[in-house]
């Protein structure tokens, strides 16, 4: 089965294959292997060593999206969450039922957040001291300037790169005012899901402690816990596992050309996919300008007949997933672009998704 969703994503077959193993996390022989992911994980985001660091947490991009509020937004403080879309209502969520308060700014769903309106909403609210904000909203498929909406507004910046940390290009050595880049193994990394990380400036870890309010979900805690036991120790039961298949993962991103490659190969599945559904008549929710190489939301067929979970299964039965709900205002189906897909796997999918089509009794020049 290949998924096509916006992770957990598809694997390569060397990856699983590094699960297939037990391995003791607190042994001496894994500790080594696991400082040195992290250092390979802080070079991928552009930290610098003694400057930043690179913070596992074990679990989703949830758990790591509120380690990083909790951790830099002091209690009952305030943090702009442009209205992006699903994953900035979630991060909206996190922030609220941690006890901060999340001030959200309307932004269209089919285009980029403007910078200005951005700076404008911190300039007009001076007791907002972060700005959290959703790189590829994996919720429309845009993908925002955050680097450079971060280096405009003066506050500092927790930024949610789950769907984007690989394959959107992040320095954080060029970005003083983030305290936090959050990511996890299974999306663009091409890992298997079971591990998330923060890349944050050193200083500021050092700065918030006692902020979070929990123990689990302290970044603080998880440098102070290095400094005390080791880059290579865990606080608690890692998914060493997961780690064994993410370290083959970053192998293979290496190979691949890093980032630049990621970014590129992301691009051509997407660039076929927009195409090839146009082709069957079908619309895409974004305007090319606007489409994000991460995912793709294609507008369901005008036709009462239409039944997603239907359209899901009938593309199952031909070898493909593709998530059963959608985050569009108008009926949608949506597609991931990422994972360890080719333009060439690509084509297949849209072929299959024409006869599909065809088998549901759709005209599929009609479908538009
Ligand atoms: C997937 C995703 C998350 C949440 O990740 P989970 O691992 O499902 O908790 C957060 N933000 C964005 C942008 C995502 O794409």
């Amino acid at each position: 089965m290949i998924l096509l969703i916006p992770g957990p994503v598809t694997t390569r077959p060397e990856v699983r294959a590094a699960l297939n193993c037990d391995l003791a996390p607190w042994d001496n022989d894994f500790r080594p292997f696991y400082s040195a992911i992290r250092q390979r994980v802080l070079r991928i985001a552009g930290g610098r060593d003694g400057e930043h660091a690179a913070l596992p947490l074990q679990g989703c991009g949830h758990f790591i999206t509120e380690a990083a509020i909790r951790t830099f937004v002091p209690p009952g403080k305030k943090l702009l969450i442009p209205s992006t879309g699903a994953y900035a209502e979630r991060m909206a969520r996190l922030a609220r039922e941690a006890g901060r308060v999340p001030v959200p700014l309307p932004v269209s769903p089919v285009a980029r957040a403007e910078p200005a309106a951005v700076a404008a909403a911190l300039e007009a609210d001076p007791e907002i001291g972060h700005l959290g904000m959703v790189y590829s909203e994996t919720g429309t498929g845009v993908v925002h300037d955050v680097p450079a909406i971060a280096a405009a507004v003066g506050r500092r910046v927790i930024v949610d790169a789950v769907s984007a940390f690989g394959a959107c290009p992040l320095d954080i050595s060029a970005h003083p005012e983030i305290d936090a880049v959050v990511f996890t193994s299974n999306k663009c990394m091409e890992g298997v899901p079971g591990i998330a990380f923060a890349v944050c400036p050193i200083e500021r870890l050092m700065a918030c402690a006692g902020n979070a309010a929990s123990w689990s979900l302290d970044l603080a805690d998880i440098y102070r816990h290095a400094l005390r036991h080791g880059w290579g120790s865990f606080r608690f039961t890692p998914p060493a596992q997961v780690l064994n298949a993410f370290k083959t993962a970053l192998d293979l991103f290496d190979a691949e050309g890093g980032q630049p490659g990621r970014l590129a190969r992301y691009t051509a599945n997407m660039r076929v996919l927009y195409d090839g559904v146009r082709a069957l008549g079908l619309r895409p929710c974004l305007s090319q300008e606007m489409q994000g190489p991460i995912i793709v939301n294609i507008q369901a067929p005008d036709d009462p007949r239409w039944d997603l979970q239907a359209f899901v299964d009938a593309l199952k039965r031909h070898g493909f997933l593709i998530s059963n709900f959608y985050d569009t205002e108008m009926p949608s189906f949506r597609v991931g672009c990422i994972g360890a897909i080719t333009p060439e796997i690509m084509r297949r999918f849209v072929a299959v998704v024409g006869e599909v089509l065809g088998e549901l009794g759709f005209n599929r020049r009609q479908a538009a």
